[in-house]
């Protein structure tokens, strides 16, 4: 794509509000727009990276055998009644103009409602287990709504549910469910740390967090960093310098970021609505449930915080908006557009600056945006292109195949 011709400008100064790198940067390099605290539109080049990382957990949990589908995001409050859970504070509530009383709930999460789909669907043991997710906006009434797009009232998840005859079944999706995070995690270019934590609003059992160290986090962790067992502080067993205990390691203390959490439910949503299978031996069981959450757009302020340096974004190759940020300095052009056609011959991403603006503006540009691979044409260079990766400080002369 043209640069001349991308919607949003990117600016030399953070918001005076921003207060974390997240919210500094991807504003600053028009990634996002703050409508309201809490409450952003993903601008052009941001809603490519949501559309990576989106495209990442697909992937992965589709590789699980889940289908995925949307459902609404007005939840009934018929739903919410069922399981008491219309008065919780993280709700938004709303009704229709004309009407007197509130019918729904903005979404926050949705056991209830594919709770209640199951429920048609489910009736023998042949037509368990199944999975399903979605990509979806959540709403949330956070009141911390501060740290960018860390924290939204309105924000980006995939929610997953799971259906299950028996604990054994529900044990063993539940441990490849961990290793489809893990694979999602890594491919972010994430270092997570699967975490024991408490259940929270859903369940009393021990859940586990998916949790990337990073002092803007919100939650405290304990981590034995050589063989990487971790407990959130709300559980914890063990407290920073201890022995871990299950290697010879030191146990330390760690702000982190919670990206992703799985929860088992037991039959908690499956009582509520009546959510059984008649097994091979006759007999009606409820069916055994999990939820397993990652928030996407939490994802990317994530990779922004952990992915920056003093001069702007550093976007691993997997999530980048584009794979070649291409900066033209000549006159006429001519390199650079025999440059950008051949790259998108072969299907390479390219974001081509073209505007009329200085070669030291494109390349602070080029800086903040964060692109991995940076390819300069200039008079200097003549048929050669000079080659830098955003995550190094080497810069080669090569030729449009080595760019290739
Ligand atoms: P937190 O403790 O951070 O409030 P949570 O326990 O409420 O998270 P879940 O309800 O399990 O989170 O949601 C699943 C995932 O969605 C979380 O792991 C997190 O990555 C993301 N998430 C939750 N709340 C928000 C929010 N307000 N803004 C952005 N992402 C969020
Ligand atoms: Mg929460």
């Amino acid at each position: 794509m043209r640069q001349s011709s991308l919607f949003a400008k990117t600016s030399k100064t953070a918001p005076s509000d921003a207060v974390s790198a997240n919210a500094a940067l991807l504003e600053r390099g028009a990634f996002v727009y703050k409508n309201s605290a809490g409450v952003y539109s993903y601008l052009p080049l941001g809603w490519r990276i949501i559309k990576k990382i989106a495209d990442i957990v697909r992937e992965e949990m589709d590789a699980l055998g889940s289908n995925e589908m949307l459902m609404p995001a007005l939840v009934d409050k018929k739903y919410l009644e069922a399981t008491d859970r219309w008065g919780v504070d993280v709700g938004y509530r709303v009704r229709g103009i004309d009407e007197a009383v509130d019918a729904f709930a903005l979404g926050w999460t949705h056991e209830e409602v594919l709770t209640e789909i199951a429920s048609h669907h489910i009736s023998s043991y042949r037509d368990v287990p199944f999975s399903a997710y979605q990509v979806q906006t959540k709403f949330r009434n956070e009141a911390r709504a501060k740290s960018g797009i860390l924290r939204g009232k309105e924000f980006i998840m995939k929610d997953m549910y799971s259906f299950h005859a028996s604990q054994e079944d529900f044990d063993s999706f539940y441990e490849k469910t961990k290793q489809a995070y893990a694979n999602v995690f890594a491919r972010c270019g994430l270092d997570a740390y699967c975490t024991r934590a408490a259940g929270g609003a859903f369940t009393g059992n021990i859940t586990h967090e998916f949790q990337v160290v990073s002092p803007v986090g919100e939650d405290v962790i304990y981590v034995c960093p050589k063989c990487r067992y971790a407990e959130n502080k709300e559980v914890a067993t063990v407290v920073q310098g201890d022995a871990c205990p299950e290697c010879k390691g030191v146990i330390e203390e760690k702000t982190a970021i919670e990206v992703g959490n799985i929860f088992p439910l037991g039959t908690k949503y499956s009582d509520a609505f009546n959510l059984k299978f008649l097994g091979e031996d006759g007999v009606k069981k409820p069916v055994i449930m999990g939820s397993y959450g990652i928030g996407i757009s939490r994802l990317m302020g994530t990779i922004a915080e952990v992915h920056h340096d003093d001069a702007g974004l550093v976007w691993p190759a997997s999530v980048s908006p584009f794979a070649v940020h291409l900066l033209d300095f000549t006159k006429s052009g001519d390199a650079a557009k025999n440059a950008y056609e051949a790259l998108q011959k072969r299907g390479i991403a390219v974001l081509w600056d073209d505007r009329q603006v200085s070669p030291g503006d494109k390349l602070a540009t080029a800086d903040l945006l964060g692109i991995p691979v940076r390819a300069v044409i200039s008079e200097k260079t003549g048929d050669m292109i000079e080659i830098k990766r955003r995550n190094s400080a080497e810069v080669k002369l090569g030729t449009i195949n080595d760019l290739i």
